[in-house]
C-alpha cells in the first residue's frame, strides 16, 4: 500500500491518498479544504483510479474538498457513517459561520462497522469509533498495520469530546477498542504527525489510567 498525506485548512487537517500501486486503485481519506489537488496530481502521475472518498466523520475541517474529488472523479463514491451524514447534508461549524461555503451533498453509501473497503489488494476495515462524533470511523489496514484514525487518537492527545454531539463514554470505549490492535500499528491521525499504538500507550496522557 502506498500512502501520501497532505495537510491544510484552518484546522491543519490531514488528507490521505492510499493506493494499491500494482492494481492502480486508490482512495482518499478525508478532504480538508484546499488539500486534495496535490494528492489528485500524485494519483494522476501514477495512473491510479480513485474509487472512494472515505470520510472519517463529518466535521467541516474534514470535508471541505469533497467536490474537488468528485469533480475530478465523478465515479468515485463518497462514503461516511450514517450517523455523520447530517453534517455532510448541512456542512458547517457548530460554533461560528465559515467564511466559505462547503457544498452540501448526500453520501453515495455508508461506512458501517465491520465492513471492508477494497482498492485492488488493499483492504481497509471500517471500525465505528464514536465519541468525538457519533458517526466517527477509523479505517484499519490489518495486513500492513496501518490505522487511519481521524479525530479519535493523536500524538499525545485525543479528539475533543466537548462538542454538542460528542460522548466521553463512547470515546473511552472506542479508544479501548483500538488499543487492542497490535502495538506496532501505525496511527495516522486527522491532525498532526503519525505515531504508533505502542508509543501512545506509553506517552499519551489521555490514555494512562488514572
Ligand atoms: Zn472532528
Ligand atoms: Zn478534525
Amino acid at each position: 500500500m502506498k500512502i501520501f498525506m497532505n495537510t491544510g485548512g484552518l484546522a491543519a487537517t490531514n488528507a490521505y491518498l492510499v493506493a494499491d500501486d500494482t492494481m492502480g486503485q486508490a482512495a482518499v481519506i478525508d478532504a480538508p479544504r484546499k488539500t486534495l489537488a496535490p494528492l489528485l496530481r500524485i494519483a494522476a502521475k501514477h495512473h491510479w483510479t480513485i474509487t472512494y472518498l472515505l470520510l472519517t466523520h463529518g466535521h467541516w475541517d474534514h470535508i471541505g474538498d469533497h467536490k474537488v474529488l468528485t469533480d475530478a472523479w465523478p465515479q468515485a463514491k463518497v462514503l461516511i457513517h450514517r450517523l455523520d451524514e447530517p453534517k455532510l447534508l448541512k456542512p458547517g461549524s457548530m460554533f461560528y459561520p465559515l467564511k466559505y461555503v462547503i457544498p452540501a451533498r448526500r453520501a453515495d453509501g455508508y461506512l458501517e462497522d465491520g465492513q471492508t473497503i477494497t482498492m485492488g489488494k488493499v483492504q481497509l476495515e471500517v471500525l465505528h469509533t464514536p465519541g468525538h462524533s457519533p458517526g466517527h470511523v477509523a479505517l484499519y489496514c490489518r495486513a500492513e498495520g496501518e490505522l487511519f484514525a481521524g479525530d479519535l487518537l493523536f500524538t499525545q492527545s485525543i479528539g475533543r469530546t466537548d462538542l454538542p454531539d460528542s460522548s466521553p463514554a463512547d470515546m473511552r470505549r472506542s479508544l479501548q477498542r483500538i488499543l487492542q490492535l497490535p502495538q506496532a500499528t501505525v496511527v495516522r491521525p486527522g491532525h498532526g504527525a503519525p505515531t504508533t499504538l505502542r508509543t501512545e500507550r506509553r506517552d499519551n496522557p489521555f490514555l494512562t489510567p488514572g
